[in-house]
Formats: structure tokens, C-alpha cells, sequence
């Protein structure tokens, strides 16, 4: 650095000091390093040298006017997927979800009572095969759609749907949570689904 300047100072052509075989044209706002026009970076009206230019000017500083429209768009469709619902407003999906779980392991509590037992053996014939394992299967599964619910809370929407739809569909062995729970955990699951993957 000093080297060039002297020869400067001597009113001595100065090379660049990058290209010692082209002539400095000027010098570094920054490090004072002569350099050629090449190596010239204009940055808020200073010129700087590559160097100055890398290493202190952020990156996309020096170029905002020269951005392409590209950069901007991936940060949209992050925008719009950010929040659970654009459509469903998150808490109807979710507030399915609880009653879907609600009466699926209700019907599952029903099921040690001998008389709902009975008659409910006379309606879905399997039930009775299934005995006292209809009471652990529906307990478990409404513990499984009610992790399903704390997933979705956490932002998982999907995974939670595709965790509770089939959930619901296999409450059937039990009686479906008095059917409407398995109904209404499918809906809520498709609806969803669906809705995300239009948002998506
Ligand atoms: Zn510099
Ligand atoms: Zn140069």
C-alpha cells in the first residue's frame, strides 16, 4: 500500500494493486489502495476497491436498485402460507378436532357401562368382539387426535390432519366416537387438507 502511494507521491503513473500491469485510476475511499477502473466499486457515490466493496458493503447494498423481481417473490408465498387459514378461520378446524376427541373417548367410557354396552353391540356387532379392548382403543385414539391437536396448535396443520383422519376412521371399531365424532374428525381433517394445500 504505502509502496504505490509513494510512487504516487512521486507523480509516478501507479499501478493498481490488484493488476500491477494496469494503471491506478484512483483510490480507495476506504483502505486508500490505488486501483484500476475495473476494480472501481461504486458504493453511495465512494468508490471502493473489491476488497472494501466485500467486505463492508452488505451484499445486496451496493445493488438495490438492480435487485431482480425474482428475489422479492419467494418471500411471498411465505407470507401468505404463514397463517394457518386464509378461508378457515384455525380455531373451527381445531374446535372439531376437540369434540371429534371428546366424543370418541366418551363413547369409549360409555362402553364400561354394561347397558350402553349391550345396546350398543346390537347397533355394531364387531363391538362386542372387541369387549373391553373398545374402551382402550377409544381412549387411545383420543389421546392420538388430541396429540393431533397440540401438533396443529404448534403449526404442524397438516401432519396433525393426516394424524387425526385416520384416527377417526378407525374410531368406527368402537362405534366412531357415537358416529359423529368419527364424521366430524374426518370433515375437519379434509377440510384442512384441503384448505392448506390450496394455500400452499
Ligand atoms: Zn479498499
Ligand atoms: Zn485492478
Amino acid at each position: 500500500m504505502t509502496y504505490a502511494l509513494e510512487w504516487v507521491d512521486w507523480g509516478m503513473p501507479a499501478s493498481c494493486y490488484y493488476h500491477s500491469s494496469l494503471p491506478a485510476l484512483t483510490v480507495c475511499s476506504r483502505c486508500g489502495r490505488t486501483i484500476c477502473s475495473s476494480c472501481s466499486k461504486p458504493y453511495l457515490g465512494l468508490a471502493l476497491c473489491p476488497d472494501c466493496f466485500n467486505t463492508r458493503v452488505p451484499r445486496n447494498m451496493g445493488f438495490v436498485t438492480q435487485v431482480p423481481p425474482r428475489y422479492s417473490q419467494p418471500v411471498a408465498p411465505r407470507m401468505i402460507s404463514s397463517p394457518p387459514f386464509l378461508t378457515v378461520n384455525w380455531w373451527i378446524p381445531a374446535s372439531l378436532f376437540f369434540i371429534a376427541a371428546g366424543l370418541i373417548v366418551f363413547n369409549a367410557i360409555a362402553l364400561l357401562s354394561p347397558a350402553f354396552f349391550l345396546a350398543w353391540v346390537g347397533m355394531f356387532p364387531w363391538v362386542g368382539a372387541l369387549g373391553y379392548f373398545g374402551f382402550i382403543l377409544g381412549t387411545v385414539l383420543g389421546l392420538v387426535i388430541i396429540g393431533g391437536l397440540v401438533l396443529y396448535f404448534l403449526g404442524f396443520q397438516v401432519v396433525a390432519a393426516f394424524l387425526i383422519f385416520p384416527a377417526a376412521i378407525v374410531s368406527l371399531f368402537i362405534g366412531g366416537g357415537f358416529i359423529a365424532g368419527a364424521i366430524i374428525g374426518v370433515l375437519a381433517s379434509l377440510l384442512v387438507i384441503f384448505t392448506q394445500r390450496l394455500n400452499l
